[in-house]
């Protein structure tokens, strides 16, 4: 076992994201403990200034080894919508400019329903992107990335998931992801395909 054990930090306050990653990562990186943010000591995030998924994995991944010393993981994701020229992406999760805490994901489902108000079904693809960002204390830095294409339903429906869950329906499915069960989103996500990807590294990491 590694000098940090089997702990990683998932660099996010977001506790469905941190649910969905124990959850995915737990039976393919056996005895792997993967906490949040607030389970450890508070440190100042980095702003997401980067153009690009990849970027912003990095910066947040990296700052929370430096501020932690463990093994660190950081997610950056979104919504690209081929109607919208691949926004909102790294914006999605400030679209509206209203923040989580004071009701962001609803706002951001309203205006993305608003922009795609007059967009007929065969425009209205899309598709959730995840950038994982994996640091080790020993140098170690790995990127990989996941997809689950779809399209932006006419109105929300569902009450799983997180985000824009209710107004995305993932390619041959006919329910929002908001609708599906934990496991079948799993299964198909953008940060499945990406955790699956990344779960061999994390776990060479810690051997
Ligand atoms: P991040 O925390 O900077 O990666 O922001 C990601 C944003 O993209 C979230 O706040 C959501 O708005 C959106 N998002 C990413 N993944 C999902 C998902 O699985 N379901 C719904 N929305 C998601």
């Amino acid at each position: 076992m590694s000098a940090s054990g089997t702990r990683v930090v998932l660099a996010s306050n977001n506790a469905k994201k941190l649910g969905e990653l124990q959850r995915i990562l737990a039976p393919l990186v056996p005895g792997i403990e993967v906490v949040g943010l607030s389970d450890v000591a508070r440190y100042d995030e980095p702003a997401e200034t980067e153009p690009t998924f990849e970027g912003n994995a990095l910066i947040k991944a990296r700052a929370c080894l430096e501020a932690t010393g463990l093994p660190s993981l950081a997610d950056d994701s979104g919504l690209c919508v081929d109607a919208l020229n691949g926004m909102p992406g790294v914006l999605s999760a400030r679209w509206s400019g209203v923040p989580r805490s004071e009701g962001g994901d609803a706002a951001n489902n309203a205006l993305l329903l608003s922009q795609l108000s007059d967009v007929p079904d065969e425009r209205r693809t899309a598709r959730f992107v995840c950038v994982i960002a994996f640091c080790t204390p020993d140098g170690q830095e790995v990127l990989v990335e996941g997809e689950m294409p779809g399209r932006i339903l006419h109105a929300e429906q569902g009450e799983g998931g997180f985000g824009y869950d209710p107004l995305f329906a993932a390619e041959g499915h006919d329910v929002s992801t908001a609708e599906l069960d934990p496991g079948e989103k799993d299964r198909i996500s953008h940060r499945g395909h990406a955790l699956v990807a990344i779960a061999p590294q994390v776990a060479a990491a810690l051997s």
